[in-house]
């Protein structure tokens, strides 16, 4: 008899829920993950200062589905956090998403209302080409207008994507709304909360199960062949679709990946700065495109403080997918190969090349359980 049923490549989200889930129905299942630790890209831990930061930048949790909101509440307690960003534009700090306190600083206005704010925006917004926007740039012109675009999304952009808004899909400025009124919450989201001791802790919970083995810095590629990954029923495979089907190897051009290099900084004050982030859309202030202080979300009593400066490279580990038409057919390309495996699940960020939130991660999995084993 096999040691194992299910194999689990990857120890984020999606893998973490679908090695909890089968877990549960009596399964046992191999998480395999290449890196020294579990989380994903969640993962946090408290640094040499004793600062609770997160290795991987900063993940917000929100969501509408109340499924995953009582998924997750399984694992660990939530404190409620909304979040809010700051953008510095003209040397001025403004809320982003866009709203009237942003109009107002940046324009030097005194709206009060939201109608005083739709007069404005319908006078600055440039209606795209065709009926609907076809690109990053159409898509934040149509919203903001030219002098709210050039500061405050263009180049931000350029540094998050090198690559400007109109050599991107619409969808992924379309990510951000823009406010009628003076909320400046970075989410609409009814449950906005973060895990209250930790994202590590709280995949420490869902893995910690009698029938989970999960296996560290092990590569899944070095032991695919091995008798007890090749005995097991099903695999799901979270990690990035183009490594699984070698591009190497293949004929298809390179997927285009993003990833982000921190700069981390402690200093000896309580706090640096009077938000958890900032951004900088404007190329003169440099080549980051935000500054991140974790307490502010931990609210972590400290006398020091640690900070990072996120700037987004080519090279690394691949965080984000680059949405566009030529990425989009590569992909597409790779999930019709996907289909074609019997009893290989693609799940996740990097095995469907989508920019998943959080939610839909976990989403996703959820859903995907229940289309191969039925409600439970
Ligand atoms: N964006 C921007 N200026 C900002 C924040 C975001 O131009 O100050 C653009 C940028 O292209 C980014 C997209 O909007 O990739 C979506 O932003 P979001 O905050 O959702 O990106 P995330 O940080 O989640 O990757």
């Amino acid at each position: 008899m096999s040691r194992f049923d299910i194999v689990v490549v990857g120890a984020g989200i999606s893998g973490a829920t679908l090695a909890e889930r089968y877990a549960s129905l009596g399964k046992k299942v191999l998480v395999l993950e290449k890196r020294n630790h579990i989380g994903g890209n969640c993962y946090d831990f408290h640094n040499e200062h004793g600062i609770l930061v997160s290795k991987y930048g900063a993940h917000l949790f929100h969501t509408e589905f109340e499924d995953v909101w009582q998924y997750v509440n399984r694992f660990s307690r939530w404190y409620p956090y909304e979040h809010h960003v700051l953008a510095k534009v003209d040397g001025k700090l403004v809320p982003i998403p866009v709203n009237i306190s942003t109009v107002n600083t940046i324009f030097n206005l005194r709206i009060r209302t939201e109608t005083e704010m739709q007069r404005f925006l319908s006078e600055v917004q440039v209606k795209p080409p065709h009926e609907e926007p076809r690109n990053g740039e159409e898509a934040a012109l149509a919203r903001v207008g030219l002098v709210l675009y050039e500061k405050m999304f263009k180049h931000y952009t350029k540094k998050q994507w090198d690559k400007y808004p109109h050599e991107l899909d619409a969808s992924v400025l379309l990510r951000i709304p823009v406010r009628t009124n003076f909320d400046d919450r970075y989410f609409n989201d009814p449950y906005q909360a973060l895990p209250l001791n930790g994202y590590t802790r709280l995949f420490e919970e869902m893995l910690r199960h009698p029938n989970i083995t999960v296996r560290l810095s092990t590569d899944y590629f070095d032991v695919k062949e091995s008798p007890e990954v090749r005995e097991c029923s099903k695999v799901f495979y979270a990690g990035p679709i183009d490594r699984y089907f070698d591009y190497r190897h293949s004929r298809e051009r390179k997927l285009q990946w993003r990833s982000i290099r921190f700069e981390w900084i402690t200093l000896d004050q309580e706090f640096f700065q009077q938000n958890s982030v900032v951004n900088y859309p404007d190329p003169k202030d440099g080549d980051f495109t935000r500054i991140v202080e974790y307490k502010h979300f931990t609210r972590q009593k400290h006398p020091k403080t640690t900070i990072s400066r996120e700037y987004t490279t080519d090279e690394g580990d691949p965080y984000y997918p680059v949405p566009n038409s030529e990425n989009e057919a590569i992909s597409q390309r790779y999930r019709e190969e996907a289909e074609k495996l019997s009893d290989v699940y693609f799940v996740g960020r990097l095995a469907n090349y989508k920019y998943f939130n959080m939610d839909q991660a976990f989403k996703n999995a959820l859903d995907l359980f229940h289309r191969i084993e039925g409600k439970h």
